[in-house]
């Protein structure tokens, strides 16, 4: 049809740029920022400039995985049996007893295991006496109930490469290691700024014309549950000298700058001039996707900030922000994964679209079905202005051109909301 056709020529201005493409011309440009030392304490969600490599073994000593008796393994092999008691260990002693032959010793979880021992029996599995011997009711093998040392971490190995992420569980292993700095890229700062002379913020009722800014406080909500510092720039009119000089002024406060509106086709698309005008690389695309098919990409040949220029509708500016600015974001941050995780998923409810020439992006509620798989269906209206739609979604639906996705048919999804698919009541295994 002749209206399709127009479309897939990005009415009249190019060609449609496939995703992957734009996706590509974007991260090219964000380069890692400057590493620097800093406290593991302050370095939760940051990523690591250099890899760490363990000095040490983790546990730094045989030790007891439970509270019971070091023992002899052999001498059990006949359980139950009967060995004289000589003393105990605690957690945090040294081991200052030995288990010599007809002997145990009485042990605590992660006390040290004595000379002599190659086992523990676990204190359940004991019957103590007043005479100061210990029953043994069933035989342990060598090596049973005791954590090795470096059975976590050996001295020597790489524990993490260059690029991972620093996640809870990440830092007490750095923790463990004895390591109190690490060389980590910092977290990007992030400046935001919404352009349009219909912004307003805040109460009060509204001049004919205008509207409540909507984009500015959804994206600086997102870059904050992403893990990046958000500077908040405020709004300015579709003015360029204006728009100039807040982006100018970004670049001492940011690593970053997220615009949104005057990237369209229209007359006042204000970001799009000024990025060709400040950038040598600017650069504006029709992208093959809906929503968010304007977008515009430069980094200022004054300070080096890259900026994103988002389209203006709500649902747009957010969609664009996770395909265009969170990967490039990421990879300012340094790290080695730029994206989130495509996951598969049933349709429970059709998925429809059309033939556009376009990769569509659906706001789905996903949620984990009674047998473990993601059921997804859509979460309200799909207008690019439609953000209560977006708001009700945890999910956005890959939608590959053609005629859509059936009942039952399979599609991928990725997850956006930080709490993950809705649950089904299912009880965890016992
Ligand atoms: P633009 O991309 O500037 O052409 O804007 C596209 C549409 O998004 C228009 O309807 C704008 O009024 C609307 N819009 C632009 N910026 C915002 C914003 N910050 N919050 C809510 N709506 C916006
Ligand atoms: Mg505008």
């Amino acid at each position: 049809m002749s209206t399709t056709r127009s479309d897939e020529r990005g009415n009249g201005h190019g060609a449609l740029v496939p995703l992957d493409e734009a996706r590509a011309f974007v991260v090219d440009r964000c380069a890692p920022l400057a590493a620097r030392d800093v406290p593991v304490g302050e370095a939760s969600g940051l990523v690591l400039a250099v890899a760490v490599v363990a000095d040490q073994d983790v546990p730094p000593f045989a030790n007891s995985a439970m509270d019971g008796y070091a023992v002899r393994a052999a001498e059990t092999a006949g359980a139950p049996c009967r060995l004289v008691e000589r003393g105990a260990l605690m957690a945090g002693d040294a081991p200052t007893i030995a288990v010599g032959a007809g002997e145990a010793v009485r042990i605590m979880t992660g006390a040290p295991l004595p000379p002599g021992a190659d086992a523990v029996c676990k204190v359940e599995e004991t019957v103590r006496g007043e005479d100061g011997t210990v029953v043994i009711e069933r035989p342990v093998s060598a090596g049973e109930n005791v954590r090795a040392a470096g059975d976590d971490v050996a001295a020597g190995s790489e524990v993490f490469v260059p690029g991972t992420t620093l996640t809870p569980a990440a830092i007490g292993v750095v923790a463990s290691l004895g390591v109190d700095t690490v060389r980590v890229r910092p977290r990007p700062r992030v400046a935001v700024v919404a352009t349009g002379d219909e912004l307003v913020t805040g109460p009060g009722p509204l001049a004919p014309g205008k509207i409540r800014d909507a984009n500015r406080p959804a994206l600086l909500a997102r870059l904050v549950v992403d893990g990046f510092d958000a500077v908040d720039l405020g709004q300015v009119g579709d003015e360029p000298q204006a728009l100039a000089a807040v982006l100018e002024r970004a670049g001492g406060l940011a690593d970053a700058v997220v615009a949104t509106g005057g990237v369209s086709v229209g007359d006042r698309d204000v970001v799009k001039a000024v990025l060709s005008e400040r950038c040598h690389d600017m650069r504006w695309m029709q992208v093959a996707i809906k929503p968010a098919k304007p977008f515009a990409f430069g980094t200022l040949a004054t300070t080096g900030v890259p900026v994103f220029g988002l389209p203006g509708n709500p649902v747009s500016a957010l969609v664009s922000y996770e395909l265009f600015a969170r990967p490039g974001l990421r990879r300012l941050a340094g790290s080695a994964t730029t994206d989130r995780p495509r996951l598969a998923a049933t349709a429970e409810a059709p998925l429809a679209r059309r033939t556009d020439g376009k990769l569509h992006l659906l706001r789905v509620v996903a949620r984990a079905r009674a047998d473990g798989t993601l059921g997804v269906r859509p979460a309200g209206g799909q207008g690019s202005h439609q953000l209560r739609a977006m708001a009700a979604a945890n999910a956005l639906a890959i939608v590959p051109d053609g005629d859509g996705v059936p009942e039952g048919g399979a599609v991928e999804v990725v997850v956006l909301d930080p709490f993950g698919p809705v649950a089904d009541d299912r009880a965890w295994p016992s």
